[in-house]
């Protein structure tokens, strides 16, 4: 089981007044958007988006649950943590969740023992594409940005024989320094 929250959605996503999730999901509607960089900041901050993010959704109702299928592309320049290239990667997002309009409805969802979808609180009652794919997008970054045999600065020599560590993914080096921010203290 996983619950995972939505950042809020910005002050213009807030005056629209497009369907709530619970309408689509009533509807069993379908949504295609495409969304630019600016849409989806936290994952401009890691490297230019420079294709625009294909994004599908299908709603439904699950057990009279709002649920969602959702499916995204996004095509971005990701830097290698070893070397100072930067590479084309293509982040494919697709996931199923419920959609608790808040902590406790999600609570309850996630005890309810019959049920096995993971669940998704959103910020806000109305669809909000962005909100709803950027985090699956940006767990779709890949930890290796360089291929294996191209970057000459992958340090394969500090590790022993047969054993290959895991490579960091971009963010896991943030939070070593800040780790070792603390620990200095
Ligand atoms: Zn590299």
């Amino acid at each position: 089981m996983t619950t995972r929250k939505r950042q809020p959605p910005t002050s213009e996503e807030k005056s629209s007044s497009g369907n709530t999730y619970r309408e689509l999901a009533q509807s069993s509607a379908s949504i295609e958007r495409r969304l630019s960089g600016e849409a989806l900041p936290r994952l401009a901050e890691l490297g230019k988006v420079h294709e625009v993010v294909e994004a599908t959704f299908r709603f439904l109702l699950h057990d009279g649950r709002a649920a969602v299928a959702a499916r995204a592309s996004a095509v971005i320049d990701l830097p290698c943590q070893w070397c100072d290239q930067s590479r084309q990667r293509t982040l494919d997002a697709e996931f199923e969740a419920l959609l608790a309009e808040d902590e406790a409805q999600a609570q309850a969802w996630s005890a309810d023992a019959d049920e096995d979808a993971p669940v998704i609180v959103v910020a806000g009652r109305h669809f909000d594409a962005a909100a709803l794919i950027e985090d699956e997008l940006l767990l779709a970054v890949p930890g290796r940005v360089c291929d294996r045999d191209v970057c000459e600065f992958r340090p394969d020599a500090e590790y022993g024989d047969g054993e290959v560590p895991e490579a960091p993914k971009p963010l896991a080096g943030l939070r070593a320094l800040l780790d070792e921010v603390k620990s200095e203290k």
